[in-house]
């Protein structure tokens, strides 16, 4: 009896040791879950971090990325061109539209025609100086439609330059009221048409009818059928105090527009049109020899390329970094601030 009394005792010692054993595991068991599920916040806490960190890291690669393909762009615009893709032939000053800001000024300008003799030379002259090696010429002004030389003007052009891309760039009001004379030179010598589409009641889908009817290249500029031109604001800073290889490297005309006119080529619209707006403000931004190159001076292709290349002391009249694109059109109120 006693020898079971003494068993039981045991029996309850050891239950009682179990369950406060089973108590003290319970309590370790809580313990480490709560300590897991720490964990765990913190895993997703620092896998959120990442995450940001990531995306971040992103973003910024991106905005690098964007921005070292600018400075590409930019660098390419300024590279010595192998030959000219470009360039423009000014026939004439004014225009019979008008925009606002217009980058060649022809809002400001008095009637006046470049002369049909100076044109032809100035035509010979660039091919004996390119060899003819030019990609496309865009001849316009002003409004090239309003040149009465036109149709004497596209012949030369098409003899000087066999190979080339001849374009007349216009705003198109007077290209249905054109003479078949017109048409039949342009078929003759492969001058294909670029018509500006400005937001103005013009037929654009008759004066692509046109064309194909004469079997004349017509085109939309901008490649394109549809969209509807806009305006750009260059302003220029009129005391001149811009940095000019600044500027220059900010310029979207560089090595995209070269500009030839009357014996001279110029590396943008802007400043060999600056006198237009001299005259109007009584300003007084100063073209320099430096700004332009003598056509009949220059004897090697390189040198003209490598002119076009480099900042002008004209430049500094500029603000280049302050362009803005995409205004909607409007016609010129011929006032100082579309300019500035
Ligand atoms: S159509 Fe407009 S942008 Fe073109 S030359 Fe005339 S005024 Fe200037
Ligand atoms: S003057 Fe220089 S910066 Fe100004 S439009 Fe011409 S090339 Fe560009």
């Amino acid at each position: 009896m006693r020898k079971y009394e003494s068993l039981l005792a045991r029996i309850e010692a050891l239950e009682s040791q179990l369950s406060e054993s089973l108590t003290t595991h319970k309590e370790q068991a809580s313990e480490m879950v709560s300590h897991m599920q720490n964990i765990e916040k913190r895993i997703d806490e620092v896998a959120a971090e990442v995450q940001s960190i990531n995306s971040g890291m992103k973003k910024h690669v991106k905005k690098l990325n964007t921005q070292l393909q600018l400075v590409e762009k930019k660098a390419l615009r300024i590279q010595q061109q192998p030959y000219l893709s470009y360039f423009v032939l000014n026939i004439l000053d004014h225009c019979n539209l008008n925009c606002i800001g217009c980058d060649h000024f022809a809002p400001l300008a008095q009637e006046r025609f470049v002369a049909l003799e100076d044109i032809k030379s100035d035509l010979q002259q660039m091919s004996l100086l390119t060899k003819g090696k030019v990609g496309r010429i865009g001849i316009m002004g002003g409004e090239p439609l309003l040149h009465p030389n036109l149709p004497e003007i596209l012949p030369v052009a098409r003899k000087a330059f066999p190979e080339t891309i001849i374009q007349v760039v216009s705003n198109g009001l007077l290209l249905l009221k054109q003479t078949d004379e017109f048409w039949n030179i342009c078929k003759k010598h492969d001058i294909t048409i670029v018509v500006t589409k400005y937001p103005l009641n013009l037929d654009h889908d008759k004066m692509l009818e046109t064309a194909n009817a004469w079997q004349v290249k017509f085109q939309f500029k901008g490649n394109t059928g549809t969209a509807q031109k806009t305006s750009c604001k260059a302003p220029l800073d009129i005391e001149g105090l811009q940095d000019p290889k600044q500027s220059f490297w900010n310029c979207y005309h560089v090595n995209t527009c070269p500009f030839v006119m009357e014996g001279k080529i110029y590396p943008c619209t802007i400043a060999p049109n600056i006198d237009l707006f001299n005259q109007k403000f009584g300003t007084s931004l100063n073209l320099e020899e430096g700004d332009y190159l003598d056509i009949y001076r220059v004897k090697d292709y390189r040198v003209l390329l490598a002119f076009l290349s480099t900042p002008k002391p004209f430049c500094r009249y500029c603000r280049t970094k302050d362009r803005t694109f995409g205004h909607p059109w409007e016609r010129s109120k011929q006032d100082v601030g579309e300019w500035i």
